[in-house]
């Protein structure tokens, strides 16, 4: 069947699929020998279930036996293994740029002066897993991937943040950072990389407010039933980066103030005295 490597996609899943000692065959429908798609799906990211319901099986039920994948008669040798080490280091100079480009990613992700939860959110988006329909029924806990919002489209990550219609209209309001900007992404990854590489700090952190801001619409639509429009909600993404930049200055503000303040008012006792520091409040209820 050849050598491959899948990531489970959450080791905590809401309903027991697999025992912790399972093996490959507990995937494979036993008389007609093919893949059971949906525990593969439903234990496997998307791309990966789709590569290993391709992967064929044999109708014949032979014994496994261990094939070298990297010559053609399947058997091993060593200039089979120089070629493939070769084409290795050949690509290894993109790659390296790639995770390069990835960590500035992150770094800057982290470096944003948005809210924790913020950040929380934008971390999660990256990483493809928002409790969106399309990956909560992955995982068997709705029954449909539709967008709760367009009801047109599976509602992955890019789709409710970016996509989605009812998005799209937020991100071309006047002043959008990103008003008429292009729209066809393969992934929410790619979006945020776009942004990363073409826009300056500020603007990023009003956009990841606005990101953490549709997604929060979204759960109020979902929860509560309620849906804002979208010169309100980008009113409110602006408010919530002004609301940090002022959570941010004032502590520094009022300390210099309590300092300079307790430079000029505060006098050491004299000998023999001791001062003594109270606080009282009174409740008028
Ligand atoms: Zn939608």
């Amino acid at each position: 069947m050849g050598a491959y490597t899948f990531h489970i996609s959450n080791p905590i899943l809401p309903i027991k699929l697999l025992e912790s000692n399972a093996t490959v065959d507990e995937l494979i429908e036993g008389e007609s020998k093919t893949w059971k798609k949906d525990l593969v799906q439903a234990i496997f990211r998307q791309e990966e279930a789709k590569c290993i319901c391709n992967i064929p099986i044999s109708i014949k039920g032979m014994d496994d036996k261990v094939i070298w994948g990297l010559s053609d008669k399947g058997l091993f040798s060593v200039k089979s293994a120089y070629f493939t080490d070769l084409e290795k280091i050949k690509h290894k100079t993109g790659e390296t740029s790639n995770s390069d480009q990835n960590e500035r990613i992150w770094r800057k992700v982290w470096r944003l002066t948005s809210s924790g939860k913020v950040k929380q959110f934008l971390w999660k988006a990256l990483n493809g897993i928002p409790p969106t329909r399309s990956n909560l029924f992955k995982r068997m806990v709705v029954d449909n991937s539709t967008c709760p919002i367009c009801n047109r489209e599976e509602e992955t990550a890019l789709h409710v943040l970016w996509d989605c219609p009812a998005s799209v209209d937020v991100w071309s309001e006047e002043f959008s950072p990103v008003k008429k900007w292009r729209r066809n992404y393969a992934d929410f990854m790619s979006v945020w990389s776009d942004f990363h590489s073409k826009l300056e700090d500020e603007k990023l952190h009003i956009i990841a407010t606005m990101l953490h801001c549709l997604w929060r619409r979204r759960n109020d639509l979902v929860f509560e039933g309620k849906f804002k429009g979208p010169s309100v909600l980008f009113q409110l993404a602006l408010q919530g980066v002004e609301a940090i930049k002022l959570a941010q200055e004032k502590p520094r503000e009022s300390q210099l103030r309590t300092t300079d303040s307790l430079r000029i008012l505060w006098r050491p006792p004299r000998l023999e005295f001791m001062k003594v520091y109270v606080d009282a409040a009174l409740d008028t209820k």
